[in-house]
């Protein structure tokens, strides 16, 4: 049974996505945020909980969370707080994580997805920021749980969406579009496999038609964009049949198993919530100023919904191609490097759409890694706009240009691809295919204009494949219908 198409039930979801910012110090100490380091070397007295150290509020945790506020549609509060979250656990020296609580910085924002059938307005309820508790390890030692510190303080935003969601497809859409804000942004690199950006996903059902909502359940633990589609899935599923066999949905916590493909309960130590949320005594209320609004304003980039829209209606790409191109920021700067050398949108877009995406497929490498130049591809793409080399010669030389550093030119020159476009030496080898094929020339003459595509493909034939297409159809047509 599907859910998706399940009439009696529809489902209600909300999201509260976490993204690490990637500011250059933690959140309130002087040390690098930075993962992969030794265990408990990017720790300071603060990140230690230390009695006596007090915290300094890092200005690039509000500055990124104003331009996320911004490219959401956020209002910006000019006052909020941070508070104190409570709770003991063996990752959280200080016995509280600071965060915001009733102030949000930003609040009352909204964002657009789009799915194959139809568009949607999704509404962002809040975006506030916090910092990360550290790592607990438990699968090094046999006989004690490890704690390393170097993720503690770690400056994050946590972005809660209204229960807006409908499917587990809206919700996928959803998590997709806040990546590519964040990576447009610059503020987080978004990738859900190493973790920083997590999705906690709030799940319920009703009937349909039905104003109040369910019963929700949390599920967390879903570190791919694919595996909070099924985890969705999988508890839509679970919470219709519940209900269906008589059974109560019950508010809790599950977390999703990614190799068993279903959800399991969580121990439920956690489930009595009290944070005991309090102001922050120790950060002053954050202040944000019209001009500082304004100057960070001034700092946004394009974002993908504007550049798609420019892509399609100023360089006349379809949006098909500019949805793919403008995907990720590094991509759409990549096309735009080349077009601005050689001035050809849809011939650059379509080289970048099969070729190039082919390759960092094939290689599972982002465009950044990518070995061709913007000015090395561009110089292919002329060669071929101006009919130097074929289409399929293109595809070859670009083969060769991706471990080669020779210009395309020198490879073309290597490859013996050059297009003869030299009429004396096409004309020799059009007389000689007209010569040898009197039936056809007969047919062609009677009417059958169709075997044009005969006769050039002889000419390419005679030719190795060097000779230049339009050229050759050119001198076929004037000697056919000439005599
Ligand atoms: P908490 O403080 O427990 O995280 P919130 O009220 O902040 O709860 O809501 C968290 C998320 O749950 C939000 O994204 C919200 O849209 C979503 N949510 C709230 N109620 C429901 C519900 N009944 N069904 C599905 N999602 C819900
Ligand atoms: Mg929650």
């Amino acid at each position: 049974m599907s859910t998706i198409s399940n009439e009696k039930y529809e489902a209600v979801i909300g999201l509260e996505v976490h993204a690490q910012l990637l500011t250059n110090s933690k959140a309130f100490a002087a040390v690098s945020p930075q993962y992969g380091s030794a265990p408990n070397t990017n720790v300071t007295p603060l990140c230690l909980g230390h009695p006596g150290t007090l915290p300094v509020l890092n200005e690039n945790l509000v500055r990124f969370t104003i331009k996320m506020g911004l490219a959401t549609n956020c209002k910006v509060a000019e006052k909020s707080i941070f508070a104190r979250k409570n709770y003991f656990y063996p990752d959280l020296p200080k016995g509280y994580q600071i965060s915001q609580y009733e102030t949000p910085i930003c609040y009352d924002g909204h964002i657009d997805i789009e799915l194959e059938e139809y568009n949607k307005t999704i509404g962002i309820t809040r975006i506030h920021m916090e910092e990360d508790a550290g790592k607990s390890i438990h699968d090094q030692d046999p006989y004690h749980t490890l704690v390393d510190l170097n993720r503690a303080g770690t400056p994050l935003i946590e972005i809660v969406s209204e229960p807006d969601l409908r499917t587990p497809q809206e919700a996928y859409e959803y998590l997709k579009k806040i990546r590519q804000i964040v990576q447009y942004l610059e503020i987080c690199d978004g990738n859900m496999e190493e973790g920083s950006l997590r999705c906690d996903a709030n799940v319920s059902i009703r009937l349909r038609g039905q104003k109040e909502l369910g019963t929700r359940t949390e599920l967390k633990n879903m570190n791919s964009f694919r595996n909070v589609e099924r985890a969705i899935t999988f508890e839509i599923e679970r919470q219709i049949e519940l209900v269906e066999a008589g059974g109560e949905v019950v508010q809790k916590t599950l977390l999703w198993d990614p190799n068993k493909l279903e959800t399991r309960e969580m121990r439920s130590k956690e489930e009595a919530h009290d944070y005991r949320y309090f102001p922050e005594p120790d950060l002053p209320p954050i202040i944000i100023k019209k001009e500082t609004l304004e100057d960070i304003q001034a700092e946004l980039p394009e974002l993908p919904s504007v550049r798609l829209e420019r892509f399609i209606k100023e360089l006349g790409l379809s949006e098909d191609d500019a949805f793919i191109l403008t995907e990720t920021r590094p991509l759409a700067d990549y096309f735009e490097k080349c077009i601005s050398i050689l001035d050809e949108p849809k011939a650059v877009s379509n080289v970048i759409l099969t070729e190039v995406l082919r390759i960092l497929n094939e290689k599972s490498i982002d465009i950044d890694e990518f070995s061709i130049t913007p000015e090395r591809l561009t110089a292919l793409i002329s060669l071929k706009q101006d009919d130097k080399i074929s289409s399929s010669a293109m595809q070859t030389i670009f083969n060769e240009m991706i471990e080669s550093s020779e210009s395309p030119l020198e490879l073309a020159e290597k490859l013996n691809l050059i297009q003869v476009s030299d009429s004396g030496f096409l004309e020799e080898i059009v007389d000689q295919v007209i010569q040898d094929n009197p039936d056809e020339v007969t047919r062609y003459k009677e009417g059958k204009k169709a075997l044009m595509g005969f006769f050039i493909g002889q000419v390419m034939k005679e030719s190795k494949g060097k000779a230049n297409p339009k050229l050759a159809k050119d001198i076929v047509t004037k000697k056919l219908d000439d005599n």
